[in-house]
């Protein structure tokens, strides 16, 4: 949200409304003032003097601007007053965000109030952070300290979170604390002063806003008070399918592509549960207004793997819904980067899962058709590749100024109407992330979950981490995972051959390579979201139970014909689905493995 304490006028007056965008012009003072784009504006309906209608702005021309209005725009008339704010779209960052549930606006939305579908009242805006709340401050800067952007003011506790305070990122040049105190202090109280190199004294809070559209680190970056570092370790998901064949970096980017109800949502809600990550923030656009309920209700229910805490505790959800003005929901990826950003900044591993892009793509493209921009493909902008790229592109390692280092992951999916992965925003999205993890309606139709089908994805951090795979999991992992993909494929070939021609058309040599590879989907790929023990496998599981499927498919059986093949491969496949429900500190995971070995003839 932005910071309205500071006093706006009005300069502009509206000229034309059409839907949710207002042309408005620029009145002589407003001239003199300036205008830019981004900038936040308030409409003021003479209809309703009371309501300031939050607004950005898009395009100057001139004396002219068009602005995307975040609210309905009913009853807004020409003559209507603008106030121009001199601030761009901005979050405000500060300790109390975790476990909030926000609009596309940082205005926090109570749990109930999304369930009965009462959004705030048009032109209300709430404090993005609680502003009665107390934290303890401790400062770990001195009087005398010379700092600069980004550096460590101190610390409070956010749950288990040590939140850090920063010097405000904007900050330019040195500055000398000049007063700093200890004790327990709302956002807004003043916990520092300091002096900049001109002289001037500065006043700071806990409170930061910042530009959502603006990435945090990039003047940090150019300043060399923080680096940014090449990713070179996994982001366990604790998934086989995922960690095994199609790894994601921490500070990676990954997408999640797929036909209505594959299944994407389900696998995203899985990745943010068991992924092994500090904070996770969720981006819900949803497709259905319900879809966005399931997930702000569902959240707060789920024990988090790592700590047997609620799953909340670490986790920001941002939520709209189709029913909600595109303009919020275009604006919404890029609050909760910002989110993620501040996070990774104080040093911590942050997942971002935004679900799904292709609605916040459609916002776009509807803005762009009320501007009358130039349409590219499908009527969506010409920019759109590079409104993709901006997004991902905000995912990274960062080593900070102080040594920690912090990650931002960011996996989004894309929902292409009829599954067709030729659209526009899948194209441009497969053209920028690294790891692509396309669902099928096949997989899902036969409920073979995760329904990520290993013939349509891809991932370039294989190669990327390869060092890292082969130092901690086996010295020739990613090889044999490759030999295991072609295994795969290979049993792909066999069962479109075995289409044409029937079971009795091909060798029992290829018979048995096409058994192997439905065992390797069977118990491997695919792994029970509603069971306990086989909802996350550890990568050390992952391991032992790699090494098996491995020796199941090199082993060669003396047997006659495909009838014994096939009661071979039945009979492991029950032993192995076992063997994965089996928790690794059970009596039941040393007996399977003896069974399967001993099916095995070793
Ligand atoms: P999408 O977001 O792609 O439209 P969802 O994630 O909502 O699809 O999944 C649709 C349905 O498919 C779910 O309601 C559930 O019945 C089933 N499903 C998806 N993933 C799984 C899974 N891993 N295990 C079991 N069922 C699943
Ligand atoms: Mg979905």
């Amino acid at each position: 949200m932005i910071d309205t304490s500071e006093k706006t006028s009005v300069l502009a007056k509206v000229i034309v409304v059409r839907d949710d965008i207002v042309t408005f012009e620029l009145q002589e003072e407003g001239e003199r003032h300036g205008i830019m784009k981004n900038e936040v504006v308030f409409i003021r309906p003479s209809s309703n003097p009371a309501e300031r209608l939050q607004a950005e702005v898009l395009r100057i021309r001139g004396r002219e601007a068009d602005a995307q209005v975040f609210e309905d725009t009913r009853g807004i008339a020409i003559g209507d007053a603008v106030e121009l704010s001199s601030q761009l779209l901005s979050v405000a960052l500060g300790p109390g965000l975790l476990s909030q549930v926000y609009d596309g606006l940082q205005n926090p939305l109570e749990n109930l109030a999304v369930l009965h579908g009462f959004f705030l009242p048009r032109g209300t805006a709430v404090d993005g952070l609680d502003p009665n709340k107390r934290w303890k401050f401790t400062p770990t800067a001195k009087i005398g300290d010379v700092l600069r952007a980004g550096d460590v003011l101190g610390s409070v506790q956010e749950d288990r979170f040590t939140h850090k305070i920063f010097v405000p990122f904007d900050m330019v040049g040195e500055v000398t604390v000049d007063w700093v105190q200890v004790g327990n202090f709302t956002v807004n109280d003043p916990i520092a002063r300091v002096v900049e190199s001109d002289g001037r004294e500065r006043t700071l809070t806990m409170t930061m806003h910042w530009p959502v559209r603006r990435p945090i680190p990039a003047a940090l970056l150019r300043r060399r008070s923080s680096m940014r570092l090449y990713p070179e370790e996994p982001m366990v998901t604790s998934l086989r399918l995922v960690d095994t064949f199609f790894p994601v970096a921490r500070g990676g980017t990954a997408c999640i592509p797929g036909p209505f109800g594959a299944g994407k949502t389900i696998l995203q809600h899985l990745i943010s549960r068991y992924s092994a990550v500090d904070v996770v923030i969720v981006i819900a656009c949803g497709e259905r207004a319900g879809e966005v309920v399931e997930t702000i209700t569902e959240f707060p229910n789920l024990i988090d793997p790592h700590t047997g805490g609620s799953l909340m505790d670490r986790t920001i959800i941002i939520c709209n819904t189709s029913s909600m003005p595109v303009a919020a929901r275009e604006a919404s990826i890029y609050t909760g980067v910002t989110l993620g950003e501040y996070y990774r900044q104080m040093g911590f591993h942050v997942l971002i899962i935004a679900d799904s892009t292709s609605r916040w793509a459609q916002a776009m493209r509807e803005t762009s058709g009320r501007l009358e921009e130039i349409p590219g493909e499908e009527a969506f902008p010409a920019y759109l590749d590079s409104s993709v790229r901006g997004i991902y592109e905000r995912a990274g390692v960062i080593r900070t100024n102080d040594g920690s280092v912090g990650s931002l992951t960011m996996i989004g999916t894309v929902s292409p109407a009829g599954g067709n992965f030729e659209e526009p925003v899948t194209q441009s999205t497969m053209r920028t992330v690294k790891t692509f993890l396309g669902l099928s309606s096949e997989r899902a139709y036969k409920r073979f979950y995760p329904a990520v089908d290993p013939s349509l994805s891809w991932s370039r951090y294989r190669e990327q981490l390869r060092d890292w795979f082969d130092r901690e999991m086996d010295p020739d992992w990613t090889q044999r995972v490759e030999r295991m993909l072609r295994l795969l494929q290979r049993g792909n070939e066999v069962a479109h051959m075995m289409q044409v021609t029937g079971e009795e058309g091909i060798s029992l040599e290829d018979y048995l390579d096409y058994q192997r590879a439905t065992f390797v989907d069977m118990v491997y790929l695919q792994q029970d979201a509603f069971d306990d023990v086989d909802a996350s496998s550890s990568l050390a599981r992952q391991k032992v139970t790699f090494a098996m499927v491995a020796e199941v498919v090199a082993h060669e059986p003396n047997l006659a014909d495909k009838d014994a093949v096939r009661k071979l491969f039945t009979r492991l496949t029950g032993l192995f689905k076992n063997f994965n429900y089996a928790a690794e500190t059970s009596p039941d995971f040393k007996r399977y493995r003896a069974e399967i070995k001993a099916l095995l003839g070793g």
